[in-house]
């Protein structure tokens, strides 16, 4: 299993829409990763083996659906602070496994990266970019149908019957942090404050 690290710097914002409680942004990023190692499971998740690795950083640049939410914001909705990073990355991962409802992409199209401090933003971010250069309008699609897709995923989750996630809904597989931190219940509070419309 792979362990990677990514991070992303916004480039240009060319759409923004204010929302009640987020502010979406679509624009230009680019994306920066490197696989730092790999780790050695049994099928059981015990970690038998370490192992890293020194491989040159990829940069994409693409484009990119964003969106920041307030911390304190976060905080009255019920999402401890130590909780955020969790809650946003199951939201990451659960946003692009509902992105082909409204783009014609699949799971491997697409990439995401969330973290709750941004260093462009200033804001706990969540963004989901597209897997090749320049991009290749998914992205785009997905803040123009953005109710309908976040939406959708908050259903989803919802909607889940595992307790703390699984692959039907916050798990990804190709999570480049072996599915950790992941926070489904935090997640759902994520996903409300973006489809909010009132105050
Ligand atoms: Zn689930
Ligand atoms: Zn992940």
């Amino acid at each position: 299993m792979a362990q990677s690290v990514s991070r992303f710097d916004v480039l240009g914002t060319e759409r923004v829409h204010e929302r009640a409680r987020v502010r979406t942004c679509f624009g230009s990023v680019r994306v920066t990763g490197q696989v730092t190692g790999f780790v050695r499971r049994l099928p059981s998740g015990e970690v038998i083996g370490r192992h890293a690795l020194d491989l040159p950083e990829r940069a994409l640049t693409t484009r990119a659906v964003w969106w920041t939410v307030d911390p304190d914001v976060l905080t009255a909705a019920g999402v401890a602070a130590a909780d955020v990073p969790g809650a946003l990355h199951a939201a990451e991962h659960a946003a692009i496994g509902m992105l082909p409802l409204v783009a014609t992409s699949d799971r491997w199209d697409v990439g995401g990266v969330s973290t709750a401090l941004h260093p462009d933003t200033g804001l706990p971010t969540v963004m989901v970019f597209d897997g090749y250069p320049g991009g290749a309008g998914f992205a785009e699609r997905a803040f123009d149908a953005f109710e309908e897709w976040v939406g959708a995923t908050r259903d989803a989750v919802l909607g889940c019957g595992c307790a703390t996630g699984c692959p039907a809904c916050v798990q990804s597989p190709k999570c480049g942090n072996g599915n950790e931190p992941l926070d489904k219940a935090g997640a759902v509070v994520v996903l409300e404050l973006a489809l909010a419309t009132a105050g």
